[in-house]
């Protein structure tokens, strides 16, 4: 392939460990010092659906979006309502190379520059599509590597693109775990997702809706196979297997706007949980629409100190329950709503 490729350094996989600590990487303009008052870390869904996903994950080190599959004038504007800029975007993170989660990528990459980290099979393919993308950083999946003060590590997963892969993303606050696009969990995934205290999950579509859908049968086949999407009921035998962990908030993402409804995948999954006894995990449904509210983990003085809305009408976090290093606040700003009634 052609344009700039960086080989990242790689590290071996760091098991889940209750003290494990980060050290930082040499500087980097885009891996400074963002803010400097206190450790903690945000995470704003800026939209996520079968027509869109893009995430933006913030440290005092790190300013991160996971995906851009929004035009580039989209993730803009939805970064803007929550105070920040592109230019302010450390790196691009790549779960795959399909053009829901790749769109915005020429704006950010030729305009502002961002690095986009992305394994070889992925790079190749979006730069195929997007031959004038030249910031590329590779990395191998299943190492694991540094980003500001987070640790990134990738899995492989099952879905039909060149390499796609999950992540769990690993900071002091918190470990942040992305399981979208997958047309079915391994045990493989299912371990290396587990020790995720945020996780965003795919829940795309309700089975019958998709059965009754009036779409070609190849593409119904797509979906439902083992390389195409998680239903809301697939979705919900992983929270199952996933809810005696740390796990604190689930995002449902990645819903069919024609194959699902937000009440549907919220209901799937908290009748998981509370199955499973795991009333304390918060579920929030995402929308490609507009973005979520951006939670906060980890101690923040500037933060705001409130509680989390329910969402759904889920009971709230008892304080009993809650890890030690997670602290949860939710900023809603004028701009900025939970807004799930489409997908
Ligand atoms: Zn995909
Ligand atoms: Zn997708």
């Amino acid at each position: 392939m052609e344009g700039k490729i960086t080989i990242l350094p790689q590290k071996s996989v760091i098991k889940a460990s209750p003290s494990f600590r980060l050290h930082f990487p040499p500087c980097d303009r885009r891996f400074g010092s963002l803010r400097s008052t206190a450790v903690a870390a945000t995470i704003t869904i800026l939209g996520s659906g079968s027509a869109g996903n893009c995430a933006f994950i913030e440290t005092p080190r790190l300013r991160l979006l996971i995906d851009a599959g929004f035009s580039g004038k989209q993730i803009a504007m939805r970064l803007a309502s929550i105070g920040r800029k592109l230019e302010e975007v450390s790196a691009v993170l790549l779960t795959h190379e399909h053009h829901d989660h790749t769109q915005g990528l020429p704006v950010l990459c030729k305009r502002y520059e961002i690095p986009v980290y992305a394994n070889r099979l992925t790079a190749e393919a979006v730069q195929e599509e997007m031959p004038e993308l030249k910031q590329w950083r590779v990395f191998q999946t299943g190492h694991a590597f540094e980003l500001g003060d987070v640790l990134v590590e990738s899995f492989t997963v099952p879905h039909d693109a060149h390499d796609p892969v999950g992540f769990l993303l690993r900071h002091e606050c918190g470990n942040v775990g992305v399981l979208t696009d997958l047309g079915h969990c391994t045990r493989l995934v299912l371990e290396r997702v587990r020790p995720a205290n945020v996780l965003m999950l795919e829940t795309n579509h309700d089975p019958r809706m998709l059965q009754d859908a009036s779409r070609p049968w190849s593409l119904k086949q797509r979906i439902l196979s083992r390389f195409g999407h998680l239903s809301n009921e697939a979705a919900a035998e992983v929270v199952t297997q996933l809810a005696s962990g740390g796990l604190r908030h689930i995002f449902l993402g990645h819903l069919s706007r024609e194959c699902n409804r937000p009440e549907l995948a919220h209901r799937a999954v908290t009748a998981a949980l509370h199955n499973a006894d795991a009333r304390h995990v918060r579920v929030h449904v995402t929308s490609q629409d507009a973005p979520n509210p951006t939670l906060h983990v980890g101690a923040a003085p500037d933060a705001p100190a409130q509680s989390c809305g329910a969402v759904g009408g889920f009971d709230s976090l008892p304080e009993a329950r809650r890890s030690p290093n997670i602290a949860v606040a939710e900023q809603s700003t004028a701009t900025v709503r939970n807004k799930t009634a489409v997908a």
